[in-house]
Order: structure tokens, then C-alpha cells, then sequence
């Protein structure tokens, strides 16, 4: 079944039917390696200050830091990491509009051109397993989820019917959603509970049916990781693949329920669904036909659809980027 297909999809879906910043394929834990295949971050009571500061994700080190937004600091002061990660982190924060500089006697000073502001809320996890009958680590990787509560909520959607004996095997607190990706409709099965994202966790690192290794999650690590998702989140958004140079590629074709038409996916017309580009595209496909890419601007459907905005104004209120060597 076409996982990346399903997934899209209901990007697409979720995007018309909710606010806040959609994101896929995102690291999850703290110390493991879970990634989950759908963030939806919930907008906070400051999102409008993060919208305007910067349309990229910011350096989690840069906000980490003690660069703040009062006086100026000399760069290196403000940071424990290695001298070359700090130096890489200060020029990146301010490319991205979140640190000015000031040089003073030969030295580059730096302050946040604005309080980190308090944009998020809610952290939603979408795990997608459209083929229950195919679980693979589905039952691992959602007791991880469940154990470490970085996230408020998660949830996993699927296109199978849902028996008892399926729901019997995913954890309580998660939610089951069906998605039907034809006809672009959404049936929640169960509610998902919150979890405990204020507490610590336990992150569980691996697990074999004999031997499960954890690591304990701090409630501190745990808000760091909260808004390394969050901002990653922001930055990457869902939309990832080039849409290649083949007259097959039809993202707008009336096959597509009406939330997915206008979303830019990479539908086939040659296969009648969804495909990923990245994979499945090239000139040994029997039905490519090489012409232009669509015409399409993903900045812009992003900018159109959601609270996102491509270009801000941003608030730096020294000149930067003209000199960015760092000593
Ligand atoms: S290259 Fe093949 S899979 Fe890709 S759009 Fe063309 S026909 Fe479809």
C-alpha cells in the first residue's frame, strides 16, 4: 500500500482543517531515534511574533544560549558549545533574522533582535499505518511515543478497518483515526488522551522481547526537545519533494478530492495515485513523458494555506549580514 501516498493525502486534509504549522517526518525522542510521520504544532498565544521574526527554523543552540535581547554580548561569551559549533550557530541565527551584530574594537558582539516569543501550544503526533495488516515496530514505536510524552497528543490513522482486536493492541492514550485518501474523509475511531508533557519520561531507546533499554527524560530535556520539534516544524513545513519534468504529473486532476486538489501533490496520472517523486520518477518509468514541471510555487501554497509566512519583516535593528566572520 502506498505509505507516502496516504500520508500526503492527509497532510493535504489536515492542512484545510486546522491551524497551526504542519510538518512530516520529525525526530521525536530525546536521546533515541523515533521518528514520527506527521507534527501538527498548534499555534500559541505569541505565533503572530514568531510568524513575523523569521520563515526558517531557528538554531536551537542560538535560543539555548546566553544571547538574549538586552545588551550586546561578545559571541563567544554566551556560548559552552565548541568554538566552530558556536560560530556556525551565531552566523546561522543571524542570517535567519533572530541575532544582530555589532562589531566593537575588532570583536563581534550579538543580542536576539527579539524575545523568543511563546508560539506554540499544543504538539500533535500522527503515526500512519494505512495497512494494519502490515504493522511492523507500529506497537514499539507507540509505547515509545506513550512512555517519553514529549507530545500532547498522538494518534494513528490508518485506511484498514479497525477491529477490536487492532485497538486492543494500540496503547490508551493513543487516538485512532480512519482516513479514507479517495474520497478525502476523515472518521475519528477513538480520541486520543493527553499525555504528560510537563513530567518526566522515559525515552525507550530499544526494545527486543527480551530486553528493552530506557533512558529517563528530565521534564527540562524534555521542553527542549518540545521546541527543537516545534521549530524544526516550522522551518521544514510538509511539502519536501521536487515535482519532476513529466506530463503524467497532474496535481490538480479532478480524480483528487477537493482537499488534495489544491494542495500540489504529486499525483500520477499513469498510476492513478500519488507518488513520490524521489523514488518513482525518472525516464526508465514506462509512462514518463519528459515536459515542464507543473507550475507550481509550494512557498506560496504554504504562505496561502497556513499561518506561515514565507518572507516577514523580521525585527533586526542593526544592519547584518554584510560582515560575517566572527572573531
Ligand atoms: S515519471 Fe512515471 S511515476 Fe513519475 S509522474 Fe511520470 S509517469 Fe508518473
Amino acid at each position: 500500500m502506498n505509505e507516502y501516498g496516504f500520508e500526503l493525502a492527509l497532510a493535504a486534509h489536515l492542512e484545510t482543517e486546522r491551524e497551526g504549522i504542519l510538518s512530516r517526518q520529525l525526530g521525536t525522542a530525546v536521546s533515541g531515534r523515533r521518528i514520527m510521520d506527521l507534527v501538527w504544532v498548534e499555534p500559541g498565544p505569541e505565533f503572530h511574533s514568531r510568524v513575523e521574526l523569521t520563515a526558517e527554523t531557528i538554531p536551537a543552540r542560538a535560543i539555548e544560549s546566553d544571547v538574549g535581547p538586552g545588551r550586546f554580548r561578545f559571541w563567544r561569551d554566551a556560548f559552552d558549545n565548541h568554538p566552530e559549533t558556536a560560530r556556525s550557530t551565531v552566523e546561522r541565527a543571524i542570517d535567519c533574522g533572530f541575532f544582530e551584530q555589532e562589531r566593537r574594537t575588532g570583536r563581534t558582539y550579538v543580542r536576539q533582535t527579539t524575545r523568543y516569543p511563546e508560539w506554540f501550544g499544543r504538539l500533535v503526533g500522527i503515526e500512519n499505518k494505512p495497512d494494519l495488516g502490515t504493522p511492523g515496530d507500529l506497537e514499539t514505536q507507540l509505547l515509545t511515543d506513550v512512555a517519553v510524552g514529549l507530545l500532547d497528543e498522538v494518534i494513528l490513522a490508518t485506511e484498514s478497518y479497525v477491529t477490536r482486536a487492532h485497538e486492543n493492541r494500540i496503547p490508551d492514550p493513543v487516538g485512532i483515526w480512519r482516513f479514507d485518501r479517495e474520497r478525502g474523509e476523515l472518521e475519528v475511531i477513538r480520541e486520543s488522551e493527553s499525555l504528560p508533557t510537563d513530567d518526566g519520561g522515559v525515552d525507550i531507546i530499544d526494545r527486543t522481547s527480551t530486553r528493552t533499554e530506557i533512558q529517563i527524560v528530565t521534564p527540562a530535556e524534555k521542553q527542549r526537545a518540545r521546541r527543537r520539534v516545534a521549530e524544526r516544524a516550522y522551518g521544514k513545513g510538509w511539502r519536501t519533494d521536487e515535482l519532476p519534468g513529466c506530463t503524467k504529473l497532474d496535481p490538480t486532476n479532478p480524480q483528487l478530492p477537493e482537499t488534495q486538489r489544491e494542495a500540489g501533490l504529486p499525483y500520477c496520472r499513469w498510476h492513478g495515485q500519488i507518488v513520490q517523486p524521489a523514488t518513482t520518477c525518472d525516464p526508465d518509468c514506462e509512462g514518463y513523458c519528459t515536459g515542464d514541471p507543473p507550475d507550481i510555487d509550494t512557498e506560496n501554497l504554504r504562505e496561502r494555506r497556513t499561518g506561515w509566512v514565507s518572507d516577514p519583516t523580521g525585527h533586526q535593528r542593526t544592519q547584518s549580514g554584510l560582515d560575517q566572520f566572527l572573531d
